[in-house]
């Protein structure tokens, strides 16, 4: 298992002022994770996160540059083993075809994840669980092996 799980943060514009409370109101486990950010997310982040100097983003592309495929790319890889995503259910966005991707390979990579508060705070509800839950990769030799001649 690696020394440090990864958690992924992303919010859509409207969604960026409830996911800074929320990363408020569980910094504590959040500080012994890495955590990753969509570009401007993790720069909201960092700056309502100013007076907490332990906690440091790695900040990847904004969403709709490219940023939701590389947080998918990374949970694909097994780098980022936990998603908090609050997309905006209110408002159209440009990259709505990279958002679908990202909640597709966090399914297809079966990591937990979240889409509103409620469902966070459940899964950052207990530290002993969420320090114990170790990834367990789903195989897909299966699929892979299939035999694709008619
Ligand atoms: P952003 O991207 O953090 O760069 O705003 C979020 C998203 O829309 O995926």
């Amino acid at each position: 298992m690696k020394e440090k799980q990864a958690v992924a943060l992303v919010a859509h514009d409207n969604k960026k002022p409830e996911l800074l409370q929320w990363v408020r109101d569980h910094i504590e486990l959040l500080a012994g994770y890495d955590l990753y950010a969509t570009g401007t997310t993790g720069k909201m982040l960092e700056d309502g996160l100013k007076d907490i100097k332990s906690i440091s983003i790695y900040k990847l592309l904004s969403g709709p540059l490219g940023g939701d495929q590389q947080i998918g790319a990374k949970i694909a890889e097994g780098v980022i083993d936990f998603l908090i995503f609050f997309w905006d259910p209110l408002e159209p966005q440009p990259h709505d075809p990279d958002v679908k991707a990202l909640l597709r390979i966090a399914v297809t990579w079966d990591i937990p994840f979240a889409c509103n508060r409620a469902s966070a705070n459940f899964l950052f509800a207990s530290a002993k669980i969420i320090s114990e839950y170790s990834r367990e990769a789903p195989n897909f030799d299966a699929y892979l092996n299939r035999n694709l001649k008619k």
